[in-house]
């Protein structure tokens, strides 16, 4: 038997509890891992509340990250002693996933723990971390360097737009963060923002056309926001749109795609392909070191997971959650 947190619907309605679950009841996959951390994503906070229909198979254990050690596998690319990270994949939304003391999974999800990083650190990381990452990658891949001018980030106190933050000033570039959090101002600073602004400028319709301003962007909001960041791109500039913490709408016009060139480049996590994932977590354990994984992630139990789900799409939570599963 071992501990995981379980999301059940049926006649009694949706719910999510920590219960005692058996190794019989996983779901089938090559490889069997005991999971030390997991995280807490938008995502998960999702399913977990049942705000939207994240989860499409009950029960399920939810849970899009995990990182652990091999416990069996009938794939000889993987062996018993063996650490791995997964991410995506559909885990934790139509298969078992990171929020349980075990899990057992198909051996394509699986990468080996990348080069520099701990279990816990992968998971400090995590999908918002890795999410950043490709976004980033998706800007380089559009021309975006940092002497064509100010990169924005929106969501900036959130996972992914944190790392978005950390990653963009690494990486030389000048960041505006946008927030509705200005009292973390000092955080978003410690990350490498140069400049804050309010996400009320940003969050209510606008001109198709404003004030060419950012070089690029990196949106984990969508909705208004995404339609006014895309507004007031500049010429040839690129934005990197992963997100819909305001909401799925894109009530925009084309006009900064035919009149300024401007390019929407869309990022997605989940499926994005094993060479990708591999590109994107070995630049991401050369950018990012212990300091700043400790500023931006902050760990909490199992047992506190369902509580903090909650806080996460209330906007309480700054930063990276990471679960201590076992
Ligand atoms: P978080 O909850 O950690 O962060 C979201 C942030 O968005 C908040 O911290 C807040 O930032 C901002 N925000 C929240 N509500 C609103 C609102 N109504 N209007 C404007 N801004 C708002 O989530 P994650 O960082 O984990 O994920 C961010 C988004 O990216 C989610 O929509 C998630 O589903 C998506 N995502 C997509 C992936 C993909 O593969 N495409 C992978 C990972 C995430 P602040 O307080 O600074 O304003």
């Amino acid at each position: 038997m071992f501990k995981g947190i379980l999301i059940e619907k049926d006649d009694n309605g949706y719910r999510a509890e920590l219960k005692e679950l058996a190794e019989l009841q996983l779901p089938e996959g090559e490889v069997l891992v005991r999971v030390e951390y997991s995280t807490l994503n938008y995502k998960d906070g999702l399913a977990i509340t049942g705000k939207s229909p994240v989860v499409r198979r009950f029960p399920m254990v939810p849970g899009v990250d995990l990182a652990g050690t091999v416990e069996d596998s009938s794939d000889p690319a993987f062996k018993p002693g063996d650490r791995v990270v997964l991410n995506g994949w559909g885990v934790g939304e139509v298969h078992w996933g990171g929020l349980a003391e075990k899990a057992r999974l198909k051996s394509e999800w699986l990468m080996p723990l990348p080069e520099g990083l701990s279990v816990r650190q992968a998971m400090a990381v995590g999908t918002a971390g890795y999410t950043a990452m490709l976004c980033v990658m998706a800007l380089e891949r559009q021309g975006v360097t940092p002497d064509q001018g100010e990169v924005l980030v929106t969501g900036a106190n959130g996972g992914v737009g944190s790392f978005a933050v950390q990653l963009l000033a690494k990486l030389g570039y000048r960041v505006v963060a946008s927030t509705g959090r200005p009292q973390e101002a000092d955080y978003l600073k410690s990350l490498g923002a140069a400049e804050i602004i309010d996400r009320a400028e940003l969050s209510e319709p606008g001109k198709p056309l404003q004030r060419e301003r950012w070089a690029g962007a990196i949106d984990s909001v969508g909705s208004h926001t995404l339609a006014n960041v895309c507004a007031g791109t500049r010429y040839g500039g690129a934005v990197a749109a992963c997100g819909l913490a305001q909401g799925m709408d894109f009530p925009a016009t084309v006009a900064p795609f035919i009149l300024r060139g401007v390019t929407l480049a869309g990022v997605d996590s989940v499926m994005c392909p094993m060479p990708k994932r591999v590109e994107a977590w070995n630049r991401l354990a050369g950018l990012v070191d212990a300091p700043a994984l400790d500023n931006i992630a902050h760990e909490i139990g199992l047992e506190q997971a369902i509580d903090t789900a909650r806080d996460l799409l209330d906007g309480k939570v700054r930063g990276r959650v990471i679960v201590k599963v076992a």
